[in-house]
């Protein structure tokens, strides 16, 4: 049997001629830039994260940019963040020429350790930026309190956690601004690239929809440097087919997750820890075993799909060498590069699929691959 990681095929299938017709919409109109598209995606992102504001970006990478830039982040500024994250986390914060302090996770949530936040803040601090990684959210309210007693903004990188919950708050409404991504590997994903900035703040709301017009305002008086950041209305026309399906999608990955967690009780095999605060949406299945190298190989042998997030963290990427930072610094985020292992938790799963995952794991674990 082939279980791969992710199916978007098997979700395609499903939503094809929807998705045909809302594509040929916009060709049909040529409104290839912005249109009514995007603002009602924009004004329904908003609503299920209960933001006031949204404004569509080209990536979430973009969202991220355009954020820090809006907050005018810049060279001489620092922004605290974990290092284990997708390297866009922190490759936006450099691009700023803002410096990126990096604060260890909690090993059981994989999250940023919120305990560990305060002691990185300096007089230099602009903004801290939380990941909600594999579906979910960071533990924001010690963040928050650091923040205001700062007067620091905060930014979630919600790229992985759309309609994900902290103590019943939606990801994306709980700091300044919240980013999602819809990168086809995430629980709402375009047929292609596109991001969204989500916030209540209506300063900041007015700044991204100039900052993602190259800083214009009026056309042609360009007050500050901004860029294309712009979200493709063919991009919103197949987002807005599959956002009432999403919490549907969600659910189904949550009963995977509750089906995988039931097997492996007893085995060696640390799944997911979930906070009792937090309503997951499982952008992905991550699992804790030694021998994880190993794991990989037999997996794909089995022609079973996995996949490492992420397996070198930020503070050792050569890129990032000039932060001054060295292999040690963070103990936590390293163990974890070395040990997690993302299982195939898409919706579409049969339960034949998954009983052959958990069977080709425990015969693995147990030492006797058969
Ligand atoms: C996917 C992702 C991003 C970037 O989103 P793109 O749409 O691929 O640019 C940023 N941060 C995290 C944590 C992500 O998972």
């Amino acid at each position: 049997m082939q279980v791969p990681l992710l199916d978007l095929k098997a979700q395609y299938r499903t939503i094809k001629n929807e998705i045909l017709a809302a594509v040929s919409e916009v060709l049909e109109s040529q409104v290839c830039i912005g249109g009514p598209k995007v603002a009602e995606l924009e004004q329904k992102i908003a609503a299920v994260s209960n933001c006031k504001f949204a404004v569509g970006a080209s990536s979430g990478t973009d969202a991220i940019l355009n954020t820090l830039m809006s907050l005018d982040i810049k060279s001489g500024d620092e922004v605290i963040t974990t290092p284990f994250t997708f390297f866009a986390t922190v490759g936006c914060i450099a691009r700023t020429g803002a410096k990126p302090v990096f604060v260890d996770i909690d090993p059981k949530t994989y999250n940023i350790d919120s305990k560990k936040v305060a002691a990185a803040v300096t007089k230099k601090t602009k903004a801290i930026m939380p990941v909600h990684l594999y579906g979910q959210m960071a533990d924001m309210d010690p963040i928050m309190d650091v923040a205001a007693k700062n007067n620091i903004a905060v930014i979630e990188d919600a790229a992985q956690s759309i309609t994900s919950t902290y103590k019943g708050k939606k990801a994306g409404s709980v700091g300044t601004a919240g980013i999602f991504s819809f990168f086809p590997s995430k629980n709402l994903g375009g047929v292609g690239d596109g991001g969204m900035v989500v916030t209540n703040d209506e300063k900041l709301y007015n700044r991204l929809v100039i900052m993602r017009n190259h800083g214009s305002q009026p056309k042609y008086y360009h007050k500050y440097v901004g860029g294309n950041f712009r979200l493709d209305p063919i991009q919103a026309a197949a987002i807005l087919v599959k956002l009432p399906h999403l919490d549907k999608w969600s659910q189904a990955r949550r009963d995977n997750a509750a089906y995988y967690d039931k097997k492996f009780k007893g085995s060696p095999v640390i799944t997911p820890f979930i906070s009792p605060d937090c309503g997951t949406i499982y952008n992905q299945y991550v699992i804790r075993v030694p021998k994880r190298d190993e794991l990989i190989k037999f997996l794909k042998e089995k022609t079973i799909g996995c996949e490492v997030y992420y397996p070198v963290p930020m503070h050792v990427q050569e890129c990032f060498k000039y932060l001054g930072y060295k292999q040690g610094d963070f103990p936590h985020s390293e163990k974890a590069a070395k040990e997690v292992i993302a299982l195939p938790v898409y919706p579409e799963l049969t339960n034949e699929m998954k009983d052959y995952v958990v069977e080709t794991i425990l015969a693995f674990v147990a030492g006797k691959p058969s």
